[in-house]
């Protein structure tokens, strides 16, 4: 069976040569003559694992050691109730900015734990943009602002941290982390689920400012708690270690690709593709996103009616372009193109965008 262009939004493809690397060690990994997901995470095999994948995420980001990166299980949703967990204070408010569902998931986990101020909100026109700078209201000293970078469901993008001077910004990167170079030092904390940009379901990926973590109250579950996690180098209890083999590969694929800002320009390139065909439909197709603050990660866009748009998706599967079909908040059709989406992939749809346009 032939594979197929697939832009589910998570999980999502993956490099082919990562999956082949995968199948051809999954036996008897590095002559240890068992699986790589049958291996001890307390042998040297699988430190080298967690250490090797920390490596490259730092020498990928250009991280400097005042950064912790972390593997966690629970996904980006344990998140949401993690980092008011561990940086909330009684006394203090934490700013959220909502741009589309899970950052309004993030909001309403965070206000079961403390006091939460929300500083901005783009729900009045659907989430399809990113607040300026003049519409954001912070609370007098945030103990931390929350975002979502990417807006997976809206297909909307932060273009611009400058705004967040000198606060402690926590990102919800799930959908673009690694989608280009990043100033790290501009973030208290990064959390990404891997299944989108990464690697596998399972994973969490934190990356925390050390000195984040001497704010870690001691009242909170082990499980929840970042400076355990940090001090245990990720192993305080069996971690996800065959998803965090996995995304050590896709590290190692992307410095093969020459790096993050050849990542950047790779999906600049191929997200045109897709906006090219419909900018160029004359309203056929309707983008969702104001169009300067368009994701390079995930392009939403609606068709003149629902039938439409279901012929759409059900066509493009028969050409090999599966999982098209929008999240329902939106409707119409979402593309996925993540790191892993070959270029090809983006030219196959938007010419099947083309002639689909014009025979209908
Ligand atoms: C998918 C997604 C999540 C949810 O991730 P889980 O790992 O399923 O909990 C959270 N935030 C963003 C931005 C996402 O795209």
């Amino acid at each position: 069976m032939e594979r197929v262009f697939n832009f589910n939004p998570g999980p999502a493809t993956l490099p082919l040569s990562v999956l082949e690397k995968a199948q051809k060690e999954l036996l008897n990994y590095q002559g240890t003559g068992m699986s790589v997901i049958e291996v001890s995470h307390r042998s040297k095999e699988f430190e080298a694992i967690v250490n090797d994948a920390a490596a490259l995420l730092k020498e990928l980001l250009q991280m400097s050691d005042d950064y912790k990166v972390l593997f966690l299980q629970g996904g980006a949703s344990t998140q949401f109730a993690m980092v008011p967990l561990n940086f909330l204070k009684e006394e203090e408010t934490a700013d959220y900015i909502t741009t589309g569902i899970f950052g309004e998931k993030a909001y309403k986990e965070a206000v079961k734990i403390g006091s939460i101020h929300t500083a901005a909100s783009t729900k009045d026109t659907n989430h399809d943009r990113i607040p300026t700078a003049a519409e954001i209201n912070f609370s007098p000293s945030p103990s931390f602002v929350h975002i979502t970078s990417n807006n997976t469901i809206f297909g909307t993008q932060w273009k611009d941290y400058s705004v967040f001077n000198n606060l402690n910004l926590v990102a919800d990167m799930s959908s673009d982390i690694l989608c280009g170079p990043l100033d790290v030092s501009r973030f208290a904390l990064i959390y990404a689920g891997a299944q989108k940009n990464l690697g596998p379901a399972g994973v969490t990926v934190v990356i925390i400012r050390k000195d984040m973590l001497e704010k870690v109250p001691s009242n909170i579950p082990s499980m929840f708690r970042y400076d355990l996690h940090a001090e245990n180098n990720s192993l305080y209890n069996t971690p996800p270690s065959f998803s965090i083999y996995m995304v050590k590969l896709v590290l190692e694929w992307l410095k093969e690709q020459g790096g993050l800002a050849k990542i950047k320009e790779f999906n600049e390139n191929k997200a045109a593709l897709v906006y090219e065909a419909i900018d160029q439909s004359n309203g056929f197709y309707r983008g969702h996103a104001q169009k300067e603050y368009r994701s390079t990660m995930n392009v939403t866009f609606r068709l003149p009616d629902e039938e439409m748009e279901k012929k759409f998706v059900t066509e493009a599967a028969s050409h090999g372009l599966v999982n098209l079909k929008g999240h329902r908040s939106v409707g119409g059709i979402r593309t996925s193109i993540y790191n892993a989406m070959p270029f090809e992939g983006c030219e196959k749809l938007a010419s099947f965008m083309k002639e689909f346009n014009k025979k209908n």
